[in-house]
């Protein structure tokens, strides 16, 4: 079929136009990324592979060189379990790069990709999708949470001691109680690793094959000194806790800040999770309020850590079966405040743990480890 002119003319201007392709992205976005490769070195020196370059080019085309697409970073957010990842896009189609993906989930993947800078970038979400992990979506900007160490499974028949702490200091402004002094709480972590028990997070169920005698230590409520006090604490002996925060508090006074939480998260010490957004009592809510201290407190900490949390601890221990039935729709795990040892083929929604207040003796907490022993 025979083209008229002058839209021949105007084809020909439109290819001309393309083959100088879109706009590369400011270097940076690439800043946050953790992804070092990217832009920087590519400005200006790539033509897009779509069309065939019309312009006169007297370069003797000695041998064909592969032709690389173009990638432009696009404003996506991907976090993998705290790392976030720069997602490219080529012909309308998203990628990441192999090596990113391959450093988040600590696994090597399979497939077709494109190869630009000596890189190579596999199809989002193509190659994330088939993978095993916890999904969580941001409905304000689209940002996607996966995390692989969401998905553990937990083992049947172990025994674990589920250690119940709140405020670390020597002199306590609330409830005494509540405040376990930082000496006592380096006695009682050296009797820990003195005696062969392994503090971990809930997460680390998932391989309870790599532990003889596992050890929880949670700390609720989030209180500042959880990081002026017991965080130098866990630095100190390499040793994991787990926080549980609630959402509404963060920033408030006496509370941790959201730097404070995220440092903490990305130490590799500190597993943050769900204390609900406001402290209620969630046997007086309605399954939408339930839904809402569930769901909200999820997402606050998804966004401060960059980590989706499994596991939710009740307000003052109270529940019912209402309250438990809606944190099974968010949680993996729900925790209560007493109960003694827990039997990991118990209810996961009612997780027992002991206290520990602030004038236990080290004898007495001994006592409520040698359950554990196998
Ligand atoms: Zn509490």
């Amino acid at each position: 079929m025979r083209i008229k002119a002058l839209p021949a003319l105007l084809l020909a201007l439109l290819m001309l136009a393309s083959c100088h392709g879109p706009e590369l992205p400011p270097d940076t976005g690439a800043a946050d990324t953790g992804d070092t490769r990217d832009t920087a070195d590519t400005a200006g020196d790539t033509l897009p592979d779509t069309a065939p370059d019309t312009t006169a080019d007297t370069t003797p085309d000695t041998a064909p060189a592969a032709t690389e697409p173009e990638l432009t970073l696009t404003g996506d957010g991907v976090i993998v379990d705290g790392l976030r990842l720069a997602v490219w896009e080529s012909d309308g189609r998203k990628y990441i790069a192999e090596s990113a993906l391959e450093r988040a989930f600590g696994r090597s993947f399979e497939g077709e990709g494109v190869t630009a800078r000596g890189e190579k970038y596999l199809p989002y979400p193509e190659t994330t999708d088939p993978v095993d992990c916890l999904r969580l979506t941001d409905p304000e900007d689209g940002t996607v949470y996966l995390s692989p160490r969401g998905s553990y499974e937990i083992p049947e028949d172990r025994k674990v001691a589920v250690l119940m702490y709140h405020a670390v200091g020597d002199r306590p402004w609330g409830l005494i109680d509540l405040f376990v002094r930082p000496a006592d709480l380096e006695e009682q972590i050296e009797y820990i690793l003195d005696n062969g028990y392994d503090p971990i997070w809930f997460s680390d169920l998932g391989h309870m094959e790599d532990y003889d005698k596992p050890v929880i230590l949670t700390f609720d409520d989030g209180y500042d000194n959880n990081y002026t006090e017991l965080y130098p604490i866990l630095q100190k002996y390499g040793v994991k806790a787990t926080i549980f925060v609630i959402t509404d508090k963060v920033d408030d006074d006496r509370y941790l800040t959201r730097e404070q939480i995220g440092e903490m998260a990305a130490s590799g010490l500190v597993s943050i999770e769900s204390h609900t957004v406001t402290h209620p009592d969630l046997r007086v809510l309605g399954e939408d309020e339930l839904e809402y201290e569930y769901s909200q407190s999820r997402m606050d900490i998804a966004r401060m850590t960059g980590r989706i949390p499994t596991v939710v601890c009740y307000p003052s221990g109270e529940h019912d079966v209402l309250a438990r039935r809606v944190a099974a729709e968010y949680y993996k795990l729900g925790i209560k405040m007493t109960g003694g040892v827990w039997s990991t083929s118990s209810d996961p929604m009612r997780v027992n743990r002991f206290f520990v207040p602030r004038d236990l003796t080290l004898a007495e907490f001994r006592g409520k480890l040698r359950y554990v022993d196998p």
